[in-house]
């Protein structure tokens, strides 16, 4: 089957990581989540003092950028790619509450989105890819033969973070999560450069009342479609 390639943005939680990774795994193709490059740099800059509860030295961080090391090397066991940064594995630590309320405000900056970018488009230049993120239909691959764009209430959203989040042990508040989805939907979709929209041919799938199964059905049926016309 001739591979594709497919993009999926959507709000915070809408569950695209777990049906691009169902996807992958599936047609046999690579998974890239682009939210874990821009939490592992919200990480570096956390980690540098750049970014804090009342200040962001976005120079500092723009200086740094040739010095910030990405890679997704993949876990057999998992049956995913683990993030690296600067060849430390912090696939756990990027998705502490604390790093998601930073992530949006260095995501807002135009010369981190264009190194994160260029790496993206590099790793998907020869299709067989499903990649998730924010941008991903409008910028990284506009001629995606398969754009999604998912969604489902804030509430929903929140609740479902905020299991997650309490099965790892985090200590959080359901009104803490609700509060975080709700404030990185507000930056996301309001920056100037690569702000979340919906590209207009992607479908849009809301999966407020759709159990993991379904919402992997409905896709591999638009996918079966698709390529018989490829
Ligand atoms: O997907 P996830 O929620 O992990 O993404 C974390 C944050 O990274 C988003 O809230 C958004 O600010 C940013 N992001 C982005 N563009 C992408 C992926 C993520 O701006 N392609």
């Amino acid at each position: 089957m001739k591979k594709i390639t497919i993009a999926i943005d959507g709000f915070s939680s809408t569950g695209k990581s777990t049906l691009a990774k169902q996807l992958a795994n599936h047609l046999g193709y690579v998974y890239v989540d682009t939210g874990a490059m821009y939490r592992a740099v919200a990480l570096y800059a956390m980690q540098n003092g750049y970014i804090g509860s009342d200040f962001f030295d976005k120079d500092s961080l723009i200086k740094s950028l040739p010095l910030i090391k990405l890679q997704f090397k993949y876990n057999a066991d998992l049956g995913y790619a683990e993030m690296y940064l600067n060849d430390v594995n912090v696939e756990t630590v990027i998705r502490t509450i604390e790093v998601s309320g930073f992530v949006s405000k260095v995501a807002e900056v135009s010369e981190v989105r264009a190194k994160l970018v260029e790496q993206q488009q590099e790793m998907g230049k020869d299709k067989g890819i499903v990649m998730d993120g924010r941008d991903i239909c409008t910028v990284v691959f506009p001629d995606a033969e398969l754009k999604i764009f998912m969604t489902a209430s804030a509430a929903t959203r929140a609740q479902r973070r905020y299991d997650e989040l309490v099965e790892k042990g985090d200590a959080v508040t359901y009104e803490e999560v609700l509060k975080n989805v709700e404030d990185r939907d507000y930056i996301d979709t309001h920056r100037d450069d690569s702000p979340l929209v919906i590209a207009d041919d992607a479908i849009e799938i809301d999966n407020s009342h759709l159990s993991r199964k379904e919402q992997f059905e409905v896709v591999l049926e638009l996918i079966n479609e698709l390529t018989k016309t490829l």
